[in-house]
C-alpha cells in the first residue's frame, strides 16, 4: 500500500500544468522519451521551427516533438503522398509532413491565421519542401464543402491531420470521411483534451478547456462508433485519435 511519503513523491514529480504536452504519468518518463528517442533524431528545420514557436505567446498550441516523430513515422509507414492538414499554426506538423512524404507529395494545408504561418514559412523553405504545401487562408469547413461536390476529389486523400477548432471535428469528420480514401487515415488530435475528459464536472479548468471539453466527448463518442472507420486513441501529445476508413 502507498504511504503519504509515496503519494506525495509520485505527486512531486508529475505535472499539473493544463496543456501540459504529456499525459505521461511524470516529466521524467517524458523527458526521457523526448531525450532518448526523440530530439537526438529530431530533423535540424524542425529543431529550428520548434525554437522559433517557443518564443512565440501562443506556443502551447504547438504540435510537441514527440507527436511530430509519431506522425512522421505514421505517414511513412502508410506511404502517404496526397495529404491535409486543418489547423497550421507556425507549422509544426506541416513541417513534420512535408518532410515525412515523397518529393512529388503534397499538404492541402488551412488556417484562418496566415501570420502565424508565415513565421513558420522560412524555416520550412529552408528545409526545402515548401514547394509541396499549398496554404490557404481561412475556414476549412467552406473549403471542404466545396472539394466534396466534385466526385474526383472523393477517396483521393492518404492522410489527414485535424489539429484546430475542436467544436468542428464532428463537421469535418462528415466531409473528411468521404475525402479520405478506404485504407487511409485521418487523425484528431487532442482527444484527451488536457485528461479533461475524465474531470468531474466541478472540476476547476480553464475557460476554453472547459468550452471543448464537451465537443471533444461528443466526437470521441461519435468515432468509437463510427461503422465507416477502425479506431486507435493514443495517448501521444495531448491524445490522438488515429482513425482508418474501412468502407
Ligand atoms: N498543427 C499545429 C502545429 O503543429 O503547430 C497546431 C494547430 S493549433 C492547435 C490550431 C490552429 O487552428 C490555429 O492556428 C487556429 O488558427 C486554427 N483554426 C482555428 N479555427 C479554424 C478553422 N475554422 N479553420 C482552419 N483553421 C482554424
Ligand atoms: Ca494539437
Amino acid at each position: 500500500m502507498a504511504t503519504n511519503e509515496d503519494q506525495n513523491q509520485t505527486e512531486s514529480g508529475r505535472h499539473q500544468e493544463v496543456g501540459h504536452k504529456s499525459l505521461l504519468q511524470s516529466d521524467a518518463l517524458y523527458q526521457y522519451i523526448l531525450e532518448t528517442s526523440v530530439f537526438p533524431r529530431e530533423h535540424e528545420a524542425m529543431k529550428e521551427l520548434r525554437e522559433v514557436t517557443a518564443k512565440h505567446p501562443w506556443n502551447i498550441m504547438t504540435t510537441s516533438a514527440d507527436e511530430g516523430q509519431f506522425l512522421s513515422m505514421l505517414l511513412k509507414l502508410i506511404n502517404a503522398k496526397n495529404t491535409m492538414e486543418i489547423g497550421v499554426y507556425t507549422g509544426y506538423s506541416l513541417l513534420a509532413t512535408a518532410l515525412a512524404i515523397p518529393e512529388d507529395g503534397k499538404i492541402l494545408a488551412m488556417d484562418i491565421n496566415k501570420e502565424n504561418y508565415e513565421l513558420g514559412l522560412p524555416v520550412i523553405k529552408k528545409a526545402g519542401v515548401d514547394h509541396k504545401i499549398d496554404f490557404r487562408e481561412g475556414p476549412a469547413l467552406p473549403v471542404l464543402d466545396e472539394m466534396i461536390k466534385d466526385e474526383k476529389n472523393h477517396g483521393s486523400y492518404d492522410f489527414i491531420f485535424v489539429d484546430a477548432d475542436k467544436d468542428n471535428y464532428l463537421n469535418y469528420h462528415k466531409r473528411l470521411i468521404d475525402l479520405v480514401k478506404v485504407g487511409g487515415v485521418i487523425g484528431y488530435d487532442n482527444t484527451l483534451w488536457n485528461g479533461s475528459v475524465v474531470a468531474p464536472p466541478d472540476a476547476p479548468l480553464r475557460k476554453y478547456v472547459r468550452y471543448y471539453r464537451d465537443f471533444v466527448l461528443e466526437l470521441n463518442k461519435a468515432l468509437a462508433v463510427d461503422p465507416r472507420i477502425e479506431i486507435c486513441m493514443l495517448p501521444v501529445g495531448d491524445g490522438i485519435t488515429i482513425c482508418r476508413r474501412i468502407k
